[in-house]
C-alpha cells in the first residue's frame, strides 16, 4: 500500500503478549496509526525462559531492536537431547543460525525480559493497559470493539494477538483449546541450584523415552551473580485442570530414574514458587482472516511447547503482517497474504510439536522442522 494510505490506517491490536506487542513495534514503524490493547492492568509474565530463534533474531535487528533484546539474553549455538541419565542422544547447531558472515545466534531470555524489552521500545501510547475486548463486531471493511470499560473504538484493522482462547477468533471459529494430557512445571532458579550442570549458553533436553517425561535445562547465565537456569519438568498427566497442582513427591516418583543431579534440583525448589500448568493447544484453524480482522500468535494457532517455536512464531506472524500490509495493495489483500504466507508453515510446526518427541525422533535429529520450514 502507499505510504500515504498506511498513515491513514488505524489499527486495534487485541493483546498485550509477545504477538500484540512485536505487532505494535511493526506496524508503527511502517507509519500505521496503531493500538495495542492488554487486558491485564501490567505485564503479568509468568518465570520461564524461552530460546529465540535465529529468525526472531533477524527480525528484532529488522526492527531496530535488537540491542534491548541482546542485553537481556545470551547467545547459544545448541540444541543437545540427552536421555534421563544424561547421555547423549542429539547436538545440532540451531539451524538458520549463521547467513554470510552474519550470526543470528538463537537467544535465551527470560519471559518477564522478553515482554520488558519489547514493550520499552513502543513508541509512547502505543500500548495501554485494562483494556479487555468484550464485543467484536466485523463491520466487513472494518471492525469495532467494545471493551469492559464501556469505550468503543472502530479500526480499518482489527490484529488479533489474544491468545489461545482468543476473543477475536469467536468471530467465526468456535475452536476451544485442546488438552493433551500433559503438564508443565516451570521455574527459574539461581545457577548455584544447578548441581553442576550449568556450564554454557545451551539448551538441553533429558527425556525419558518410554515414558515421554522430559526436563527442559535452559540457561540464563546473564541474570544474576551466578546465573539462573529455567527448569521446565513436562510429564503425561491425566489431570485437565488448567493450573493443576501436583506435589513434588508425586513429581519425584515420576522423575525417579532421571540423573540424580536433576532430581536434587527437584527436591530443593521452593514448590510454591512452581509454575504449573496443563498443556494445550488449538486444532489447526481453517480461517485466519477476513476482510479487516486477523489473527496472529497463539490465536491462530497456539502448538505444544516442545519445538519451543509458539513465541517464535508468534513474532514472526507480525512482523510478516506488517510486511504484507506495504506489499499489497488493499487492506483485504494484505490480511490474504499474510495468511498465504504463514498459514502451512505455523501449521506444520503445530503439527510437529504435537508429536512430542520419542526415542526415534529424538535419534533423529533435534530440529525436525528445519527441512520443512524455510525460515
Ligand atoms: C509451558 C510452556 C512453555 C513454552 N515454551 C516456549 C518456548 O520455549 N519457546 C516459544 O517460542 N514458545 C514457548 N511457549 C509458547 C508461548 O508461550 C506462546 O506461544 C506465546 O506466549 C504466544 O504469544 P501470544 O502473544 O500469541 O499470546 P499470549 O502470550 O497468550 O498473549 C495474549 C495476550 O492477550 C491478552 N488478552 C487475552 N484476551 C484479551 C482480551 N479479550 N482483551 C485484551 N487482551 C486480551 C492476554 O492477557 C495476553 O497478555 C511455551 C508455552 C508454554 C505453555
Amino acid at each position: 500500500m502507499k505510504t500515504e494510505d498506511i498513515k491513514n490506517l488505524k489499527i486495534g491490536v487485541i493483546g498485550g503478549g509477545y504477538a500484540g506487542a512485536t505487532a505494535g513495534l511493526a506496524l508503527s514503524q511502517i507509519g500505521a496509526n496503531v493500538k495495542v490493547y492488554e487486558q491485564a492492568p501490567a505485564s503479568g509474565e509468568v518465570g520461564a525462559g524461552i530460546g529465540l530463534r535465529p529468525a526472531s533474531v533477524k527480525l528484532f535487528k529488522k526492527l531496530g531492536i535488537f540491542e534491548a533484546i541482546e542485553k537481556v539474553t545470551s547467545p547459544s549455538d545448541f540444541f543437545e537431547i540427552l536421555d534421563a541419565k544424561g547421555n547423549r542422544i542429539t547436538l545440532e547447531e540451531w539451524p538458520h543460525l549463521s547467513e554470510g558472515e552474519e550470526k543470528h545466534n538463537t537467544r535465551m531470555i527470560h519471559r518477564r525480559d522478553f515482554i520488558d524489552a519489547l514493550t520499552s521500545q513502543l513508541p509512547e501510547g502505543v500500548l495501554q493497559y485494562g483494556y479487555r475486548a468484550e464485543e467484536i463486531i466485523d463491520n466487513g471493511d472494518s471492525a469495532t470493539v467494545k471493551f469492559s470499560n464501556g469505550e468503543e473504538e472502530t479500526f480499518d484493522i482489527l490484529v488479533g494477538a489474544d491468545g489461545i482462547k482468543s476473543k477475536v477468533r469467536t468471530l467465526w471459529s468456535d475452536s476451544q483449546p485442546v488438552m493433551q494430557h500433559a503438564h508443565a512445571y516451570r521455574a527459574v532458579i539461581d545457577g548455584s541450584m544447578g548441581e553442576g550442570l550449568l556450564v554454557d549458553d545451551n539448551l538441553r533436553l533429558y527425556l525419558e523415552a518410554e515414558t515421554g517425561r522430559m526436563i527442559y535445562f535452559l540457561p540464563l547465565r546473564h541474570r544474576g551473580e551466578n546465573g539462573q537456569i529455567s527448569f521446565d519438568i513436562t510429564v503425561p498427566h491425566e489431570d485437565t485442570s488448567w493450573n493443576p497442582n501436583v506435589s513434588r513427591e508425586e513429581v519425584l516418583e515420576m522423575l525417579k530414574n532421571f540423573d540424580e543431579r536433576l532430581i536434587k534440583i527437584v527436591e530443593k525448589l521452593d514448590w510454591e514458587q512452581v509454575n504449573q500448568r496443563a498443556a494445550a493447544d488449538l486444532d489447526p484453524q481453517d480461517k485466519w482472516n477476513s476482510d479487516a480482522v486477523v489473527l496472529v500468535g497463539d490465536a491462530a494457532h497456539a502448538m505444544l511447547h516442545h519445538q519451543g517455536q509458539g513465541a517464535n512464531s508468534a513474532v514472526i506472524d507480525s512482523g510478516v503482517l506488517a510486511d504484507c500490509i506495504v506489499e499489497a495493495g488493499t487492506v483485504a489483500e494484505a490480511l490474504a497474504l499474510y495468511t498465504a504466507k504463514r498459514k502451512e508453515p505455523v501449521q506444520e510446526l503445530q503439527r510437529i510439536s504435537r508429536e512430542s518427541w520419542n526415542a526415534e525422533s529424538a535419534g533423529k535429529t533435534a530440529f525436525p522442522e528445519k527441512e520443512k520450514i524455510d525460515y
